[in-house]
């Protein structure tokens, strides 16, 4: 748990991020959970994937920008990006995350650059997922998407929930009547106890309880974990309640369980994987290494090698 805490709390140092993003002896480590720097590394990574049976959902890596000139970019990053997903007729959508278009400077700001990028992907026919952060941009993040959602469809815009949160069960229950899609995840970020269950078991009991309101709710969910007793639960229940397999996604991270994600791709569930790529590696990179921080050795074991 301390080491856990400790690598979350270097996740958030803004300093370390823009050195880690110049210090070139640092990609060698990434490569584990980071696709590449560039959009057409994560191309060739996803053609890889759609061989295999498997979507993507595709990142650009930046969070917590210092300006609206950086938020800008972002925009125009994601707008790349569709463009190249048309382009090479690769089986992708987004994720975004609005602190990387400006959610700590404005929420207006946000907004309006998370509206264009919507905006675009549904003009193609893609699928545009907000991605929850800490829980201090929860509501915010919420408030948005329901803005988004008011003016876009169902298919257009979807948004995450964490099971670690006491008010996701409520969140969810209220944003399905939208509907809305969710994909449900455990939750990446350090909370205090009087926002999230300290506990692992009342995390993944929420988890179980969230994701059977999600798949008994007849909209297209994703359910985000590589916890095979998650895994086993949301196949037992759907079996039980008669929910087909093309009624809902696994999802899971590039990099980690790539065995489950074959296996379950074979098995005919619908896998998406999500594939980061980018400069602004480091505090995704950090939440990973805290959610097991054996990866820790992986990495440097890695480092060595090379
Ligand atoms: C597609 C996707 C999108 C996500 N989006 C968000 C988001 O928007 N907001 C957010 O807060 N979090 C997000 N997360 C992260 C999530 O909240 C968890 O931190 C992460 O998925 C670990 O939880 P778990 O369900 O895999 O279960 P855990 O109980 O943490 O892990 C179960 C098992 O999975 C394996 N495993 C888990 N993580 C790793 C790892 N990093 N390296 C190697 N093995 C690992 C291990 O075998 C572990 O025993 C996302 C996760 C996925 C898969």
């Amino acid at each position: 748990m301390l080491t856990r805490n400790a690598l979350i709390y270097l996740s958030r140092q803004e300093g370390l991020k823009d050195f880690a993003a110049r210090f070139r002896l640092f990609k060698r480590l990434t490569v584990r959970f980071v696709a590449g720097e560039t959009i057409d590394e994560a191309v060739n990574y996803i053609r890889e994937l759609n061989a295999e049976g498997c979507s993507a959902s595709f990142d650009h890596l930046n969070e917590s920008v210092a300006n609206p000139t950086e938020a800008e970019g972002e925009v125009k990053e994601y707008r790349e990006i569709l463009r190249r997903i048309d382009e090479t007729g690769i089986n992708s959508n987004i994720s975004i995350k609005l602190t990387q278009f400006g959610l700590e400077l404005d929420p207006e700001l946000a907004y309006r650059n998370a509206r264009a990028v919507v905006e675009d992907a549904a003009r193609r026919g893609n699928f545009v997922r907000v991605d929850m952060e800490a829980s201090n941009v929860t509501q915010k993040t919420i408030d948005i998407f329901k803005r988004l959602r008011a003016e876009f469809e169902l298919n257009d815009v979807g948004i995450v929930l964490q099971s670690y949160l006491r008010r996701t069960y409520a969140d969810a229950q209220e944003l399905i009547k939208l509907p809305a899609r969710i994909r449900i995840c455990k939750g990446a970020y350090n909370e205090p106890p009087e926002v999230a269950f300290p506990n692992k078991k009342d995390v993944d009991e929420n988890y179980v309880r969230v994701m059977q309101l999600l798949l008994s709710s007849g909209t297209y969910h994703g359910i985000a974990t590589h916890d095979p007793r998650m895994i086993e639960a949301t196949i037992a229940f759907a079996q039980k309640q008669g929910i087909g397999k093309e009624a809902f996604e696994f999802q899971m991270l590039y990099g980690v369980r790539r065995d489950l994600q074959r296996q379950l791709s074979k098995d005919g569930y619908n896998m998406r994987v999500y594939v980061p790529y980018g400069k602004h590696w480091y505090p995704y990179f950090m939440r990973r290494l805290a959610e097991r921080p054996a990866n820790i050795w992986f990495v440097l074991k890695n480092m060595l090698k090379g």
